[in-house]
């Protein structure tokens, strides 16, 4: 177990017990879940339950959180702006927070990108990029560009757009009668790439299958949807850039916007500030969330091309874009993302995401000569060890193996937050842990996937 001497003791309140009564949580599958746990106050990379006991953060709490919980310049930044302004209506009114932020995410995103759009999560960044693609060709007299193409293996989110562009899964299944129809090309899977190429070999073929479809029905679509470089929710599945170069030349050549979300590699996860720049690619449209405002207050943001804005100004109502919600571009919240910004210009963040990607490879490579580790990949601040049942054929047991729920349950025991995907088990700590820490957390992993 993990002490730490500093943990006041807990309440005695039953907050597990108080939670089953009155929650529903995301993924409770009631007779099987383990009762939530109650965490009381959080600092660093660590959580406290309210018993008292300590728990690194290793998923960084659903991948928002880089600078660790309870940041010093976060508190003070979002203190100073809730006494000066809460929040208010951002449809025909405006205020600082949010243009500052606007001129900070244009001066550090992908070249040609000159439009922010603010909403409130990850999902809603996708809502807005989708709906705002259909628009830009319709507006643009080319109704008929309204598909979407996404990849096999994609996830971007959980309302109804998003789950529509993201891959079939457990995840979809139910909604199913209420997603629309999306043109599926082949995932960037390179653990198991669909053309049998070796990485070194990889000229990004996995995406004839891309060009094909853009070949037959370009005419048809308005966008193509990727993950920059990494897969996440869909297995942790990391592309090469050449994946994301050849995109974009397949988007101009058929004439179909690029849209990225990065609300799950922006921020620096992946060693760039944006997974875009490994590729020295421009998206045309760009979603952002999660770690926008540091892991602290949800905000999300569609970045755009000045081309794509330009098509909605017009005096015809019809070409407006009708798409706001109430907390957009709320002041507390764009004020923790402009001091995510200069803990980003203060700090050495790039370096301390390098340090990690290092750790990672030197201790979870080894890891690959185990029988029952089919895969490990590293990128950025992220590590990822992908359990097989058969090294050969690469058979596993995806999403729903029991052994995701088993580790998770073991590296809690030991004092670790890990969530693994099914038979996919991931590390992606705030960028600030320790090296102690670190190296507590990995000697976890090898010592129990070497129990496995
Ligand atoms: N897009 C990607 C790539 C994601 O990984 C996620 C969430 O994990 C989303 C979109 C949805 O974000 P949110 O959970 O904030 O709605």
């Amino acid at each position: 177990m993990l002490k730490d001497d500093s943990t006041p003791a807990g309440s005695s309140a039953d907050y597990s017990e108080r939670d089953l009564k009155a929650i529903w949580h995301p993924y409770t599958r009631l007779l099987t879940s383990p009762p939530p746990l109650p965490i009381a106050r959080a600092e660093g990379v660590r959580l406290y339950g309210e018993d008292g006991r300590a728990y690194i953060d290793a998923v960084s709490s659903w991948w928002v959180n880089i600078h660790g919980h309870s940041h010093p310049r976060l508190c003070r930044a979002v203190c100073e702006q809730i006494k000066k302004l809460d929040h208010v209506i951002f449809a025909g009114f405006t205020h600082r927070p949010a243009v500052e932020l606007a001129e900070k995410l244009l001066a550090v995103c992908p070249s040609g990108l000159s439009r922010v759009f603010y909403s409130d999560n990850g999902s809603t960044s996708v809502e807005v990029a989708l709906k705002m693609a259909l628009q830009y060709w319709s507006n643009s007299g080319r109704p008929e560009k309204r598909g979407f193409a996404a990849f096999g293996n994609a996830y971007h989110g959980d309302t109804v757009g998003a789950m529509s562009v993201s891959a079939r899964s457990v995840f979809t299944r139910a909604f199913a009668p209420l997603l629309f129809e999306v043109s599926r090309a082949a995932a960037p899977d390179c653990y198991r790439c669909p053309k049998g190429l070796a990485p070194a070999a990889c000229r990004a073929e996995c995406l004839d299958d891309l060009e094909a479809i853009l070949a037959e029905r370009a005419s048809s679509l308005a966008a193509v949807i990727v993950e920059p470089l990494l897969q996440a929710a869909g297995g942790m599945l990391i592309a090469p850039p050449a994946h994301l170069k050849r995109l974009r030349t397949l988007c101009d050549r058929y004439e179909v916007l690029f849209i990225a979300d990065e609300v799950m590699t922006g921020f620096g996860r992946t060693g760039k500030m944006f997974a875009c720049e490994h590729a020295g690619v421009s998206p045309d449209i760009m979603c952002l969330s999660k770690a926008i405002t540091g892991g602290v207050l949800p905000l999300a943001a569609t970045l755009c091309t000045g081309k794509i804005y330009e098509a909605f100004l017009s005096e015809d109502p019809a070409k407006t874009f009708y798409h706001g919600h109430s907390y957009t571009a709320n002041p507390i919240a764009c004020a923790s993302a402009l001091e995510n910004f200069r803990i980003f210009e203060d700090e050495p963040v790039f370096e301390r995401i390098r340090w990690i990607e290092r750790r990672f490879t030197e201790r979870l490579t080894p890891l690959k000569s185990l029988p029952h580790v089919g895969d490990v990949r590293v990128l950025g601040g992220v590590g990822v060890v992908e359990l097989v049942r058969d090294k050969k054929t690469k058979e596993a047991g995806g999403y729903l193996d029991k052994t995701g729920g088993e580790l998770a349950a073991e590296f809690l025991k030991r004092g670790v937050l890990l969530r693994p995907l099914g038979n996919v088990l991931y590390v992606m700590p705030p960028y600030v842990i320790s090296e102690k820490d670190l190296d507590y957390v990995l000697d976890q992993i090898v010592d129990v996937i070497e129990e496995v």
